[in-house]
């Protein structure tokens, strides 16, 4: 543990964010490269912990150093804390990973009835000071004595009202005083107390409020959908004021030193004038772009322009600020790397490389692998678009397309998703609370706020479409339904259409399509494909699929199902024949119906994947999954098969297993019915030979799942290397192939120097794996992992990322033992966990071959995949 618990601006780094929080770490640099910091103190992040563990009270050493650090402060600024001359102070959230709006900030923290006064005689401006004492009360009422905003909201409406004026600017000093009048009441009334006038007492009241706020629902909620874990909790700091309220020469604004939603080398952002805080983004008027700082205030903006370059320069990143401007002074109040699309992300990396600014490795490990998918993900189709009624126009804030239908409150948006409906959440703004109905919601459709709104900014860091400001529409949450200028109306439950990329908002839906890649997108693929050691390569059953693989870079095919292929209408039937076969020479009667199909299938994935492998699993599922449960469909079945409904019955619960899973599945089937093996075996070996005649490179690598016992594959593969050999010697044409099986049972782990003396591949098969090494079936699992999830049993669903402790163990065993039977034995993995960003690292510090997932999570892999030869050199 440190000693130290309150550090002055300064007195820390950018890279003590773990002790000081992102804001905090951030304000020390700034003030130490010679940015105009209004100074101040950050008490740390122990300080939140020791809080909790001491039922929520500090050691005597912290409020010591709190003390020393507000003398030096009021020193500096040659003020008193509840003075004739008063320092005012901010008192600010912030953990080490930002949450933007999670958690709470006070402003303006030092005044009362008395130093308003001292605040009024020396700056002679008395609606300032009112407006800025007005504003402390709102906050202090609502985060610190839990009095509800709208309480206040509803007070400034009234007096707003009254004078018949819309914004807050257009009160002058005497409202802003009544208004502070009736906040004074609202918490007497609502607290029973009077507003607290010391502030000392203020101070430690916010302090306790910053901290307590780490555990508020929207804040535990956001760092569950971000998975954010492992923090002590938020520093807090206190911060000397600076006013963008003091009249039009002052304000306040957002700005990041690139276009966070394309990623364009612009100076982007918004402020307001006259205006303090969260006004900005909270969308309460709509702002200015920053380019019209340019042409309002020129000095100014060239100051702006500097700073925010030698930002991006010291930080090496696009950076994200505050600013507040007062008198005509620029102060920054925070920075931090800003959060952007994956188009953005992919164009600055790209960017950084061509200005030298970073290298090739560096901008490899700035992309988040998972961050990806939007860019691999639905784009309104151009074509229907253009048929499609247009009818409002908002801010593009970001990217994608969006269709659903119209619902107005995040709850809402909530269980309808869960009923299985696609929706859009139409709000006038939204709030932090709102985040959970964002998250289920397929787009964001906001009518006031701009670009740095909350709900931009938060629809960009979930990669969501979101349109906001969106000035057209007027929306009515109370009758849940909007309207547009041009008086179209919207009523809950109507289809709408988003597309995040030129802010349009169309009635009905429109068709989404797959989206083009861009050049920059190839490039950085590129890079990463020249880092990675680990290959990778696709889930596909289909050519579609195998086709999109291969077109985002997929090496070759590392698990084909090929009971997919059978539930086809056509086929279905002979593969009900099979079953309801009493002999042998019935199956394969059946089977052979079936075999040209299969050949047929192969023959496809072979001419896409053509000179890459394919590995093809023998069948698998538990033949029950092939016959009907409805009484109408059996009824059906024995009416067009021709079989008595009775002995259909019958066979359906001779059939029935307890535990399917562990039942007549995978190798055990092709033990009891070899001539399935024997048939999948011909149409690979059919289809590979066919391929071959055309001119097409077919790699065929044969598959056999569900091994536990050496003998169970020495006796497939006996079968089906006989049955391939004698195929490729009667072709007279050449053809490599081969053998290998999945590793998908515990046991085969423990034998796998037995299996490896066959097998020419292993193929972690990590669903099943997982589920027979922890013992929870798959299809029940969700049930309770929800909740080990939330009692910290579990820290991630083992069935999305590989346990590397348990699973992971039998999976390096079983690399060591295949090895040392075979040392140049092909390794791979083919369960859901092969696409996963923290599972594929592990692949890799493994040692395996590649890593095989489903075709949209293949640039994932790809990057992945180099990101973590980067990470795992030294
Ligand atoms: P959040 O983490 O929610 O963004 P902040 O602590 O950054 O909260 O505070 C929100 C806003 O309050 C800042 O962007 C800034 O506009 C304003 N603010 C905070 N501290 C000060 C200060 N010392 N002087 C002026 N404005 C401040
Ligand atoms: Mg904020
Ligand atoms: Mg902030």
């Amino acid at each position: 543990m440190e000693n130290k618990y309150v550090y002055f601006f300064g007195e820390g780094k950018r890279d003590m964010k773990a002790l000081l929080g992102g804001k905090g770490a951030n304000l020390s640099e700034m003030t130490n490269i010679g940015i105009p910091v209004p100074p101040g103190f950050t008490i740390s992040t122990q300080v939140c912990d020791v809080y909790y563990k001491n039922n929520k009270t500090y050691p005597e050493e912290v409020k010591k150093e709190v003390d020393e650090n507000l003398k030096k402060l009021e020193e500096k600024m040659g003020k008193t804390f509840g003075g004739e001359d008063p320092l005012l102070v901010s008192v600010r959230s912030g953990a080490a990973i930002s949450m933007p709006g999670m958690m709470d900030t006070v402003l303006n923290l030092g005044l009362n009835d008395n130093s308003v006064q001292g605040l009024i005689n020396k700056t002679g401006n008395k609606r300032f000071v009112m407006d800025s004492y007005r504003r402390f009360l709102n906050m202090f009422g609502d985060v610190v004595l839990g009095v509800k905003h709208s309480s206040f909201e509803n007070a400034l409406q009234n007096i707003k009202d009254q004078k018949g004026v819309q914004q807050d600017t257009e009160l002058d000093e005497n409202d802003l005083e009544k208004v502070v009048e009736k906040y004074k009441l609202i918490i007497k009334e609502e607290t029973g107390k009077d507003f607290p006038q010391d502030p000392k007492d203020q101070l430690w009241k916010a302090i306790d409020a910053v901290f307590s706020s780490w555990n508020n629902d929207r804040a535990i909620t956001y760092r569950r959908l971000n998975e954010i874990t492992g923090l002590i909790g938020t520093a807090v700091n206190v911060q000397a004021m600076v006013f963008g309220n003091m009249g039009d020469t002052s304000g306040t604004g957002v700005a990041f030193t690139r276009n966070p939603a394309t990623g364009e080398n612009k100076l982007y952002g918004e402020y307001l004038m006259n205006a303090q805080g969260e006004d900005v983004v909270a969308g309460i008027r709509t702002p200015k772009t920053i380019s019209d700082l340019e042409t309002q205030n020129p000095e100014i903006y060239a100051q702006f322009k500097e700073v925010m370059e030698k930002l991006e320069n010291h930080y090496r990143d696009m950076q994200d600020v505050e600013f507040t401007i007062q008198e005509g002074t620029l102060y920054f109040l925070q920075t931090r790397t800003g959060k952007r699309t994956a188009k953005a992300a992919v164009k600055i990396a790209v960017d950084m490389v061509d200005e030298k600014l970073i290298n090739e490795e560096e901008a490899v490990m700035r992309i988040d692998p998972k961050q990806l998918d939007q860019l691999l993900h639905k784009q309104l189709d151009e074509v229907a678009k253009n048929d499609a009624d247009e009818i409002a126009k908002g801010l593009p804030a970001s990217p994608g397309g969006a269709v659903g239908i119209a619902v107005f409150s995040a709850e809402e948006a909530r269980e309808k998703t869960q009923q299985g409906e696609k929706v859009i959440l139409v709000r006038k703004e939204t709030s932090p609370e709102d985040i959970e109905g964002m998250d289920a919601a397929q787009g964001i459709l906001t009518s006031t706020g701009g670009m740095t709104s909350h709900a931009a900014v938060v629809a960009r860091g979930m990669g969501k479409c979101c349109i906001a400001g969106c000035s057209d529409i007027s929306v009515d949450e109370k009758t849940k339904q909007f309207t547009t200028k041009t008086g179209v109306l919207i009523k809950e439950g109507d289809f709408i259409t988003l597309d995040g990329n030129t802010g349009q908002v169309f009635k009905d839906k429109i068709r989404v399509v797959d989206p083009e890649l861009s050049e920059d997108f190839e490039k950085l693929m590129r890079w990463a494909d020249n880092i990675r050691k680990l290959g990778v390569r696709t889930n596909a059953d289909t050519p579609q699929d195998s086709e999109m693989a291969r077109k985002f870079g997929a090496e070759g095919i590392g698990l084909c199902r090929t009971e997919h292929m059978f539930f086809d209408e056509e086929r279905i039937k002979a593969v009900r024949e099979m079953i309801l076969s009493e002999s042998k020479e019935g199956r394969e009667k059946a089977l052979q119906k079936i075999r040209p199909m299969q050949e047929g299938d192969f023959y496809s994935l072979f001419k896409v994947m053509n000179g890459l492998p394919v590995t093809i699993r023998l069948l698998d599922p538990p033949l029950h999954e092939f016959l009907p449960k409805e009484e109408k469909d059996i009824e059906e079945l024995s009416k067009e098969m021709n079989v008595e409904k009775k002995r259909l019955q019958d066979l359906i619960s001779e059939l029935h297993e307890f535990n399917p899973m562990l039942g007549h599945r995978g190798c055990r089937l092709a033990i009891t019915y070899p001539e399935i093996a024997l048939m999948q075996t011909q149409a690979i070996i059919g289809a590979a030979l066919k391929s071959r005649k055309d001119g097409i490179d077919s790699k065929p690598e044969i598959m056999v799942p569900l091994i536990g016992e050496i003998k169970e594959f020495e006796y497939l593969h006996k079968l089906i290397k006989e049955t391939a050999d004698k195929m490729i010697l009667e072709s007279g044409q050449e053809l490599i192939y081969k053998i290998g099986t999945m590793i998908e049972i515990p046991r085969a782990c423990l034998t796998a120097d037995e299996i490896a003396k066959d097998a020419e591949f292993f193929s972690f098969g990590t669903n099943d794996l997982t589920q027979m090494t922890y013992g929870y079936s798959r299809d029940d699992a969700g049930r309770f992992i929800k909740d080990y999830k939330e009692k910290g049993i579990l820290e991630k669903d083992p069935f999305e990322t590989v346990d590397q402790k348990g699973v992971g163990k039998l999976i390096k065993m079983t690399c060591d033992l295949g090895r040392k039977t075979r040392p140049d034995i092909k390794i791979g993995i083919c369960g859901e966990q092969g696409g996963e960003p923290e599972s594929i690292d592990f692949c890799h510090r493994t040692g395996l071959t590649y890593v095989s997932c489903s075709p949209y999570r293949v640039p994932i892999a790809r990057l992945a995949a180099a990101q973590a030869e980067i990470r795992n050199r030294q």
